[in-house]
């Protein structure tokens, strides 16, 4: 805005700053309101912004070309992936990092290496093979979505956003990445690490969550209309390599010459934020069962936090401590349970000590699911997988 408002002469000042941003930066410091360079609407400092727009499509392309991460669900720069494995690794990696997804998106493959394949499976197997990825709402959707694959579109995925988004569990953003990648159509793909390039590429002031929009905004601008997925792919990988949260390393970045973040001096505190709520605490107690090397587990409610999968039986969760008495009373079972240490684990929304009881059982007359102590880590959520950590060589009674 004060730029426009400058005049031709500043203007054209300032392109001519944007092409060797060093000797920008000194100038920047004192002009604190800033057009951004990707800007979307077409006014006439956005216009002159579009040979820059194209410098930087042409920067981070060649880069991707020579650096792209070679990932199992990936192809090579220019060519195309399977969809199926752009939308499996898509689900995954929502809310975890590619190093926890990858051997989860092996296995899965392995398993079911298509979509129609996907979609016979039982849905206790999937949860299973899900255990440990975190969020099982999605485990239920991804299910969900192949069978629909399967049944409405001939086992293969619709190739548009508006249809992908029609798929359970598919939202705009994970639309937006099977189009862009599986099908190299145009796209605005925008997750964290995209969302952190732009803010500071733009030096974007207005902190989040309320700059999505403006974020969003400036990365359709800069989209490319040339090789759509791959310049999906580049983004995240720039963010993922280079752009990194804490230590972004500017000086083997393709577009640092354009970065007003870096221009700044302070790139690592965009995106801005305002300070974090903090987040509340709970407590629960879970019960450690054994019976000649098995452990009985419980399926939780199908809806709500871990549900579906299977978990060691527990109290309710919630903000006082329970008192021993308190805990023995909600045992699943009689028995002669003893405190057997506590495990922490932390939730999106709630953080959370689960007091662990343990105790022997002389014949599996509960009615639990009992379960091989070597099996029972890896088919549960990784709360209940720490609680049981250590168990399996422990004895039966007391254990
Ligand atoms: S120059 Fe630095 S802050 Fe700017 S986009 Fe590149 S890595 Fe990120």
């Amino acid at each position: 805005m004060a730029l426009a408002a400058a005049g031709g002469g500043r203007r054209a000042g300032r392109v001519r700053i944007l092409a060797n941003m060093r000797k920008a930066s000194a100038w920047l410091g004192k002009v604190r309101i800033i057009t951004p360079i990707l800007s979307p609407r077409m006014s006439p400092v956005a216009k002159s912004h579009a040979d820059v727009r194209a410098k930087i499509r042409a920067a981070l392309l060649v880069w991707y070309d020579d650096n792209a991460r070679v990932l199992p669900w990936r192809a090579r720069p220019g060519t195309r992936a399977d969809p199926y494995r752009v939308w499996l690794s898509e689900i995954m990696l929502q809310q975890t990092t590619v190093a926890h997804a990858t051997p989860y998106f092996l296995a899965f493959t392995r398993r079911w290496p298509r979509a129609r394949d996907l979609a016979t499976a039982q849905d206790a197997d999937v949860m299973a093979a899900w255990a440990g990825l975190g969020y099982y709402a999605r485990a239920r959707n991804l299910l969900a979505c192949a069978r629909i694959v399967a049944q409405a579109h001939s086992g293969e995925f619709p190739d548009d956003e508006a249809a992908l988004r029609m798929l359970p569990g598919v939202g705009a953003y994970t639309a937006a990445a099977i189009a862009a990648i599986a099908f190299d159509r145009p796209a605005t793909v925008v997750d964290g690490n995209v969302e952190r390039v732009i803010a500071r590429l733009n030096a974007v002031e207005t902190p989040m969550p309320a700059a999505k929009a403006q974020i969003a905004g400036m990365a359709g601008a800069l989209s490319s209309a040339e090789r759509p997925g791959d310049w999906a792919q580049a983004m995240m990988d720039l963010g993922s390599m280079i752009c990194r949260p804490r230590e972004p390393l500017c000086p083997r970045c393709p577009l640092a010459e354009f970065c007003l973040g870096r221009a700044s001096g302070d790139q690592a505190a965009f995106p801005r934020r305002l300070g974090a709520k903090a987040r509340p605490h709970r407590h629960g107690v879970a019960y450690r069962l054994t019976c000649n090397g098995s452990v009985g587990l419980v399926r939780r409610p199908p809806r709500g936090l871990l549900g579906g999968m299977l978990a060691l039986p527990t109290t309710a969760w919630r903000e006082a401590p329970w008192s021993v008495a308190e805990a023995l009373a909600e045992a699943p079972t009689p028995a002669d349970w003893r405190a057997a240490g506590e495990v922490e684990h932390v939730f999106t929304h709630f953080s959370l000590t689960l007091a662990i009881y343990a105790a022997g059982s002389d014949g599996p007359d509960a009615p639990l699911i009992w379960t091989p102590l070597d099996e029972a880590a890896a088919a549960t959520p990784s709360l209940f997988a720490k609680a049981l950590r250590g168990l399996q060589t422990a004895p039966d009674r007391g254990g």
